[in-house]
């Protein structure tokens, strides 16, 4: 790998696009370890059960008498973290090519059953973790390199979960990714021409509309988006503008734990526990920009019936082949 290195991986930007890619080597090995009879080998003991035997960091645990072992949520750091190290910020040129330290942290969060996803979980157990996401989202926040925060949750191989143990992750790096870049470059061009935030102007119409909501409690509205990425994307929105998420209040972010196991509930049974990936996205902590404009959601996809094909590939174009409508009809009349 080309200087510098000093951590396990390495953030190279391209310079047509301008996105960052990561070239993580220290979380997979060499290219052969990717033909598929190596990828088949799985391991018969699950890690999670008791991740201090199997020398995982834990950095927070969420006690609770009620479950086995006396816990609820465990945090342990990611022992093939995508990122990691707290050197950060210098750009180097190699080439055309502008490089940096992959610096950051990379956290997996665990909950104590191996066979219940948040789908099949209580409101109490959800709320457990999703206040677990906002309280590492905070230490997080005040740590050098931790310039933006995603918290993610991989269900299902299908969806990339590379242990059935139920677990999200919250991972920091240093650079805006991509993909939130063009979003916030997006509602900071609509509130210039137009004065108001982009996601408040889409909700306005979809509480007009009534057709794309799936679910709806005192602070938290479900959408299927108009303009969907997959078939069955829905997004969580707090129906009140706000920018970040950890400056959410204690209610509201009750109202999102419920939001997110109604849906999930809702995804887990219509659709027969299909694999999906969920995200949260929020305003960079830190940034010299004001992103007062942006308004935080959470993205919830379940995997497409058919993957992305060349079509979406070379043309960024994505095909649904469910109307949004539908899908928020049959997400809505799910009883759960
Ligand atoms: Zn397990
Ligand atoms: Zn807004």
């Amino acid at each position: 790998m080309d200087k510098p290195s000093h951590n396990i991986s390495q953030l190279r930007r391209d310079p047509v696009s301008g996105d960052w890619a990561v070239i993580a080597t220290g979380r997979a090995k060499r290219p052969h370890e990717f033909k598929s009879k190596e990828k088949a080998k799985k391991s018969t003991v699950c890690p999670f059960e008791e991740p201090e035997k199997n020398a995982n960091e834990v950095v927070f645990t969420l006690e609770h008498e009620g479950y086995k072992d006396g816990w609820w949520v465990k945090v342990i750091k990611n022992k093939f973290p995508i990122v990691e190290g707290t050197i950060c910020g210098v750009e180097v040129q190699n080439g055309p090519y502008t490089i940096q330290e992959g610096a950051g942290y990379h956290e997996v969060i665990i909950t104590r059953d191996h066979d219940r996803s948040l789908a099949q979980m209580t409101s109490e157990e959800v709320l457990g973790v999703v206040n677990v996401y906002i309280e590492r989202y905070k230490k997080l926040q005040e740590l050098d390199c931790a310039n933006y925060i995603l918290v993610f949750h991989n269900h299902g191989v299908e969806a990339g979960a590379s242990l059935p143990h139920p677990h999200s992750q919250i991972i920091a790096v240093p650079v805006i990714p991509p993909d939130v870049r063009r979003s916030l470059v997006g509602s900071e061009k609509y509130y210039e021409e137009k004065g108001e935030c982009v996601h408040c102007a889409m909700l306005a119409w979809e509480r007009d509309e009534k057709v794309r909501i799936v679910y709806e409690n005192a602070h938290m509205i479900v959408i299927s988006p108009y303009v969907p990425r997959d078939e069955f994307e829905v997004r969580i929105y707090p129906k009140v503008h706000s920018s970040f998420v950890q400056k959410s209040s204690q209610e509201e972010i009750t109202s999102l734990a419920e939001a997110l196991r109604v849906t999930l509930k809702k995804i887990h049974i219509s659709l027969s526990n299909p694999a999906y990936n969920f995200f949260l996205h929020t305003a960079p902590a830190r940034d010299s920009k004001h992103h007062d404009h942006y308004h935080w959601h959470v993205e919830i996809l379940p995997k497409p019936p058919t993957p992305h094909a060349g079509f979406e590939m070379g043309t960024g174009i994505d095909v649904s082949m469910v109307d949004p409508d539908e899908v928020a009809t049959y997400l809505r009349d799910t009883s759960i």
